[in-house]
């Protein structure tokens, strides 16, 4: 501390100051961040992923997540799988993608059937990225604006490293940008027991998982900055996953509010990814979907916090194989 700093506090009152450190105990023995920071939100499996082939239920979903990250002024980037539109009312569906550009949101690609590069091959892969983009594509340049982003399914980004090169190299011959993820708060697992417990009227239970929901993002947020600080030194502009489920359109106002307890103001994906840190090269080549705070750590070689990591709880990690076994 220097001299001019020291001399400031010692000329504050006992009561101020005893208050000061009570709140410096609080605030970073709790993991609280002092910077604040910037988060994009963006949101896969568009127009839903849902337990149900339900429209009402879809349209419902949509229209209360827009309004709440409208609410909220949350800028949020919706990833589109085309094959969900032809999986209801195609004409629906394509109305629920345009309610995102109508609420200012951005459109992305997230390959027509959400099928793995392990399981495609690269050209298969490749094949599929391009077939996911006709009706988004279109959207978009009805109002003047390019389709820029790529998210890849399940995270994979292709392996062993010609795969992942073919793909990265289509991509940017195309215009794409990988849209990577440094917070992932395993939301998918949560939202279909959420779905199921909703079709069964089970409201204790659907009131359960939320809070568990809540309780666990609130932690893996709070991990994903402390992960930023070790990887960078700093705290990067982040990047979150979600998906476009009913159990966001039902959280969003504590989803907001946990970004402010977070310190956590949301910018758009484009605006997060003007952060130097998005410049990081990703080494990673391998079979699993791992986030870029991995992979980064990895590049930059910083050991990752992992003894703080929670997974989700055991209880919902059941009841989503119960429910399902699919992985989004
Ligand atoms: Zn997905």
């Amino acid at each position: 501390m220097k001299q001019q700093e020291r001399n400031r506090v010692r000329g504050l009152s006992r009561r101020l100051a005893a208050t000061l450190s009570a709140f410096c105990l609080l605030a970073f023995g709790s993991g609280v961040v002092a910077e604040t920071g910037k988060v994009a939100l963006t949101f896969d499996d568009l127009p839903a992923l849902s337990l149900f082939a339900d429209q009402p239920y879809v349209n419902y979903l949509n229209d209360m997540l827009l309004r709440g990250l409208k609410r909220h002024h949350l800028p949020a980037t919706g990833f589109v799988n085309e094959s969900k539109l032809d999986a209801i009312d195609r004409t629906q569906q394509i109305a629920n993608l345009q309610k995102w550009l109508d609420a200012g949101m951005n459109l992305g690609n997230h390959t027509f059937s959400h099928e793995s590069p392990d399981q495609l091959g690269a050209k298969g892969y490749i094949a599929d990225i391009a077939r996911g983009e006709p009706v988004t594509r279109a959207l978009l340049a009805a109002r003047h604006r390019p389709l820029l982003w790529f998210r890849h399914p399940y995270l994979e980004t292709g392996a062993p490293a010609e795969v992942k090169r073919e793909i990265d190299d289509w991509l940017s011959a195309h215009g794409y940008r990988i849209a990577p993820v440094t917070i992932d708060a395993d939301d998918w697992e949560f939202a279909e027991p959420y779905d199921d417990a909703i079709a069964r009227k089970d409201e204790t239970r659907r009131l359960r998982i939320r809070k568990q929901y809540l309780d666990y993002t609130e932690r893996t947020i709070a991990w994903y900055q402390k992960a930023s600080d070790v990887v960078f030194g700093r705290q990067i502009a982040l990047v979150m996953l979600l998906h476009a489920t009913r159990l966001n359109a039902d959280c969003i106002d504590d989803l907001s509010g946990i970004l402010k307890a977070r310190k956590l103001q949301g910018v758009s994906l484009d605006e997060a990814m003007k952060d130097p840190a998005y410049l990081t090269r990703d080494p990673y080549v391998g079979h699993d979907g791992i986030d870029w705070m991995e992979r980064w750590s990895q590049e930059r070689r910083r050991d990752l916090p992992w003894n703080s990591w929670q997974d989700p709880p055991r209880q919902i990690v059941e009841e989503y194989d119960r429910t399902n076994n699919d992985r989004h």
